[in-house]
């Protein structure tokens, strides 16, 4: 089933209208025509069955067929993420989204080699998102913050009922020990460093910020890596995945 993020404003009772690139997206590359059927997502967990009534490359109009309000995953994780080069930030903004993040907060540490993203990133990044949320089916798109130091990222996590710091030093306890005995809590900020990892004053000022500092292991993750498996793994210890 083809999925679109469609504007409230877009919709009306049993009406719905697609304009722009994806008005073009869904004849021209889509090949779709009248009467074949689309899922249309508001992005506020609202799931529209749609169907194809008809229109040209500027303008497609949808008969609503049927509506659902998926609501938001129980757990919601925030990713506090270092800065990274290159690409690394696309493919983490995209499997967090997968994964079902609440919300991405690209952060600036003392070791992060990576200005913070201008505008266009910023744009890249959504639509990643919204792609990622076609593919996976996934109506809460997380929000995507600009980057902020990483002070006021900790700041951020404040409303969290768990926060964590993933520290690859041996000195720091596995994350199971860590977490074992809590009650499952309904929000959580986990933060990642950049490819240069974080620097003992950050891991000092987090824990005095309340965050608990927590190792994956006695490899040493890439920072992309590592954001991925936290979130599956706290999704799994939560109860989350089911
Ligand atoms: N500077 C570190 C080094 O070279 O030893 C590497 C930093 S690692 C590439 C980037 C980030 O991934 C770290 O800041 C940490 O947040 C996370 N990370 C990687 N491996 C980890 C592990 N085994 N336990 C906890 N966090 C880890």
């Amino acid at each position: 089933m083809r999925r679109f993020f469609i504007d409230r404003q877009a919709i009306a009772g049993s009406r719905a209208f697609l304009a722009g690139t994806d008005a073009h997206h869904l004849l021209r590359v889509l090949r779709l025509k009248t009467g074949d059927e689309v899922e249309l997502f508001d992005g506020s967990g609202m799931v529209y069955q749609a169907k194809i009534e008809g229109g040209d490359l500027h303008r497609v109009e949808l008969a609503v067929l049927a509506a659902s309000d998926t609501p938001p995953d129980r757990l919601a994780i925030h990713l506090g993420q270092a800065m990274l080069k290159g690409k690394k930030m696309d493919l983490v903004v995209q499997k967090c989204t997968e994964l079902g993040v609440r919300a991405i907060h690209p952060l600036l540490s003392t070791h992060t080699k990576n200005p913070a993203p201008g505008p266009e990133k910023l744009a890249r990044w959504q639509r990643i998102i919204q792609e990622s949320c076609k593919q996976c089916n996934q109506p809460w798109p997380p929000t995507c913050h600009p980057a902020r130091s990483f002070a006021e990222v900790l700041a951020a996590g404040e409303g969290c009922d768990l926060r964590l710091i993933c520290w690859e030093q041996p000195e720091a306890p596995p994350l199971r020990s860590v977490v074992n005995s809590l009650a499952i809590p309904r929000s959580i900020m986990v933060l990642i460093g950049p490819e240069g990892g974080f620097s003992t004053e950050e891991i000092a000022q987090a824990r005095a910020a309340g965050f608990l500092a927590v190792g994956l292991g006695r490899r040493i993750l890439r920072a992309e890596t590592a954001a991925i498996a936290v979130i599956a793994l706290l999704q799994y210890i939560f109860n989350d995945l089911d």
